[in-house]
């Protein structure tokens, strides 16, 4: 940090508890570290942001984001590499993708002194919760909700900011099974889709529910006009392999453009696979399954990286993948991602923010 940057004021948790943690045994998103960062958004700016010690926050009733959904978010992973630094995975697409999202949802935009800077300093304040250990790592959510004391239908005028962190173990997730959605929608042209906005995923809570009723751990998403494309699997990008070339639906205001999806793509571009971002039909699959050209399928996002997928679901048949060990391309790709977010080899698209202690 730069000394001209005014540090952000800290109160310090009396005690740690970090002897609670057993980094051989995290459970996932149930464990907070010591401290969160907070800033309020008040009279057209942000105000006062601290560190404080992680703690439950006080809410008028009336708060507008719990009725009216004004309520954006982000997820990023923070790792330690072999020297014992901190390094962060493209935090500044995330900081750009909060404010988009918040503009969507017509909230102001967080600043780079407080979100960027502001991380910065809360992980130093709470580094001793970066997992050393292989596969582990600091899940950083990063959110802003509506806070006017207000039932009023309007934008409101006053906004929280928070960042918490949480120690995650190594994600050690089956292959999925997963079915494409004939009815419900997730998101369509000229709605808010492509916004990380708390919204789009209480609405996919009942659709991915009644999926795993019957027998499925996700669903596969369609297009909202015909349910002829797939768009994304669950809150993850969708990737195939078909033929040898990563085939993926381009970003657009329907499908969020997720950091992993990005960084899968341009490793596997590195490592000189074809890439095409293009609208993919439901019946594509259908025909490359069944001419055995349907090598690999995977789902992407910060939780898992990639999350291999076993079997799709279409029109009353389950589409048997080949099996996730001999997939060549999305390991590969996952290898050379981890190692990238870890520091073991080069980092040459300027990634990794390092938090040297
Ligand atoms: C967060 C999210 C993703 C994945 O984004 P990453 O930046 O890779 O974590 C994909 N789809 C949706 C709908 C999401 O909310």
């Amino acid at each position: 940090m730069s000394p001209d940057i005014r540090t952000i004021p800290a109160q310090h948790v009396a005690a740690s508890r970090i002897s609670e943690l057993d980094y051989n045994n995290i459970e996932f998103g149930k464990i907070f570290s010591d401290h969160m960062l907070v800033a309020d958004y008040k009279e057209g700016a942000w105000q006062n942001p601290q560190i404080l010690p992680y703690g439950n926050m006080s809410l008028s009733p009336a708060t507008s984001a719990l009725h009216y959904g004004q309520s954006v978010f982000e997820g990023m992973k923070a790792y330690r590499d072999a020297n014992g630094d901190i390094l962060l995975f493209r935090p500044l697409d995330n900081f750009h993708r909060l404010n988009m999202s918040a503009e969507r949802m017509c909230m102001p935009a967080i600043t780079a002194d407080i979100f960027l800077q502001g991380l910065e300093q809360l992980l130093r304040l709470d580094a001793a919760w970066v997992p050393p250990t292989s596969g582990c790592a600091l899940y950083i959510r990063p959110f802003m909700f509506a806070t006017d004391e207000f039932i009023g239908v309007r934008p409101s005028s006053s906004y929280r900011f928070t960042v918490f962190t949480c120690p995650v173990g190594a994600y050690y997730g089956q292959p999925l099974k997963v079915a494409i959605e004939p009815h419900y929608v997730r998101s369509a042209e000229g709605g808010a889709g492509f916004a990380k906005a708390a919204g789009n995923y209480g609405a996919a809570l009942l659709p991915a529910r009644q999926m795993q009723e019957r027998g499925y751990h996700q669903l596969i998403w369609t297009d909202a006009r015909e349910h002829k494309y797939v768009e994304e699997s669950g809150t993850m990008n969708l990737v195939f392999v078909i033929d040898g070339k990563l085939i993926t639906p381009p970003v657009s205001t329907t499908i969020l453009a997720g950091i992993t999806r990005d960084s899968v793509l341009q490793v596997a571009r590195d490592l000189g696979y074809e890439v095409e971002e293009r609208k993919v039909a439901v019946e594509e699959l259908a025909e490359a399954y069944k001419a055995g050209k349907l090598q690999e399928a995977f789902g992407t996002g910060t939780a898992a990286t990639i999350a291999q997928i076993a079997t799709i679901h279409f029109n009353g048949e389950d589409m048997d993948l080949p099996a996730i060990e001999g997939r060549e391309i999305s390991n590969r790709v996952a290898t050379e991602l981890d190692k990238i977010k870890t520091g073991q080899v080069p980092d040459r698209h300027n990634w990794v923010h390092r938090i040297s202690l």
